[in-house]
């Protein structure tokens, strides 16, 4: 029984500075509420929507990146529902049944199967851009027992792209990796931050062979969008192997007792009245803004990871930094700056991306990264052999993971400073084992080295740079001799 998965995917724009069609802000975390409001976004008699050119310019940019082409116009239509959290009692969307026009009709999403490092495609259907809704906030004992409920409008109004997938899907671990891609390339064109908490829902709908579609709401994390489709799959099975039927229904994802379970009556397309809005006349984009979105939109994941493999990284790393928008920008201008592209790849994909994992933090938070020079200053020192690689591997790294604002000079242990000065106090209080070296006996090099990190007496000094200085001068001493 093959399963068919499609997702709805809806992304708040919280990179777009306002709110679709007002001057609020689209990023309301952290305020008093009802505080990030105003007579458009409370739905006041009289308030006239006016969009906002940043969102519009974003959402075009999402709909380029996903290869959608840039429409003629965008044509906006009225969505009736009541609900306390919707202040006009409609919400602006772009319904093309009734002349609405999307940002993008048709395109598609890519995503990288790590694994076998395939990239797969998944049409989509639309997307649309819209409005958030205000936030209801029930009391203790939620929806069913709470005496009374809240509602907060600071969301309301708050640009929304709602992605629409064709059911392409094979498995619930291919929607989670498709979500992914979609957050990730909505992150790089700049249009989302999406660990803001409530950045991005999906519902999702699976059906089997055999079996009619079932639509789950309600889901609010990555791994909650594999989850939920696992456990749907897994009942939806189990009912048809049992010579049951699956219905045609719309279930709701309870993260916290991981499973799904029927949803109350839904509307259907013909109660929510849809119309043109006629407060708002199509959007005609111009070239200058079909433009700024194409530029956008050209920072996508894959081209960036196309680079950095074209520095003769391997995949695997590559899509280490890559899969950390902060990651790839570091390196990418670490680089830029003259940093060796492996050396780079190794610090930052491997080894401190490793770290951040180990100390339980998000890679994908630019705060849990070191600034340039930092990074610059520490390739430097490996590549000048100041210190080992391994020095700052295991001393450096895992201390600017827990804090990245921590000055190096704190974490590095001191370091010699002039090798070679200790190198020539070796060669000079060393003469059986110079002599020995110098008839032949290569392995009195070794002893040699010993000797000068003896001497170090602790300071960190790269043993590969202490045996360069050895041969360099026993040779000259051959020479000489000779
Ligand atoms: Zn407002």
């Amino acid at each position: 029984m093959k399963a068919r998965i499609g997702l709805e995917i809806h992304v708040q724009l919280t990179e777009a500075g306002s709110k679709l069609f007002c001057g609020c802000k689209s990023n309301y975390r952290g305020m008093e509420p009802n505080t990030n409001v105003c007579p458009v976004c409370l739905g006041l008699p009289g308030a006239i929507p006016v969009p906002s050119r940043r969102a519009i310019l974003l959402s075009l940019a999402s709909a380029s990146a996903f290869r959608c082409a840039i429409p003629t116009a965008i044509v906006f239509t009225r969505k009736h529902y009541f609900y306390p959290d919707l202040p006009k009692n409609y919400q602006i969307t772009q319904y093309e049944k009734v002349g609405g026009a999307p940002v993008c009709s048709g395109g598609e999403v890519e995503y990288l199967e790590p694994g076998s490092w395939e990239w797969r495609k998944v049409r989509l259907r639309r997307i649309n851009l819209e409005e958030d809704p205000g936030r209801t906030v029930y009391g203790e004992g939620g929806i069913l027992a709470s005496s009374h409920a809240l509602v907060d409008y600071n969301r309301s109004g708050v640009p929304l792209l709602e992605i629409v997938t064709e059911p392409d899907i094979p498995s619930p671990r291919d929607a989670r990796l498709l979500v992914e891609s979609i957050l990730l390339t909505l992150e790089y064109i700049g249009a989302v931050n999406p660990r803001l908490e409530g950045a991005f829902r999906v519902d999702a709908n699976i059906s089997l062979e055999g079996g009619d579609r079932v639509e789950v709401k309600n889901i609010g994390s990555l791994q909650d969008v594999e989850k939920a489709l696992a456990y749907e799959e897994v009942r939806q099975r189990r009912l048809l192997e049992a010579g049951g039927r699956v219905e045609r229904e719309t279930r709701h994802w309870d993260s916290i007792r991981g499973v799904t379970k029927p949803l109350r009556h839904k509307e259907t397309e013909e109660e929510y009245l849809y119309f043109p809005d006629p407060d708002l006349p199509p959007v005609i984009p111009g070239r200058r803004l079909a433009e700024e979105a194409r530029a956008l939109a050209s920072k996508t994941p894959r081209r960036v990871l196309e680079r950095i493999t074209g520095l003769g990284v391997k995949i695997e790393v590559a899509w280490s930094l890559v899969s950390s928008k902060p990651a790839a920008q570091l390196y990418l201008a670490a680089v830029e700056r003259g940093a060796d592209p492996w050396l780079a790849a190794r610090m930052l994909g491997i080894d401190y991306k490793g770290e951040l994992r180990e100390a339980g933090r998000d890679p994908g938070d630019p705060g849990n990264w070191p600034s340039l020079d930092k990074i610059l200053d520490l390739i430097g020192y490996v590549e000048r052999g100041v210190y080992p690689y391994d020095t700052v591997k295991g001393l450096v790294l895992p201390r600017l993971a827990m804090d990245p604002g921590v000055p190096l000079r704190e974490v590095l242990p001191e370091a010699v400073t002039d090798p070679g000065r200790i190198v020539d106090e070796v060669l000079t209080s060393e003469p059986g084992a110079v002599e020995d070296y110098l008839r032949g006996r290569t392995k009195a090099l070794n002893y040699l080295v010993g000797a000068v990190m003896k001497r170090a007496g602790g300071r960190a000094v790269d043993p590969r740079l202490v045996r360069r200085l050895l041969l360099e001068r026993l040779e000259k001493m051959r020479g000489g001799g000779g």
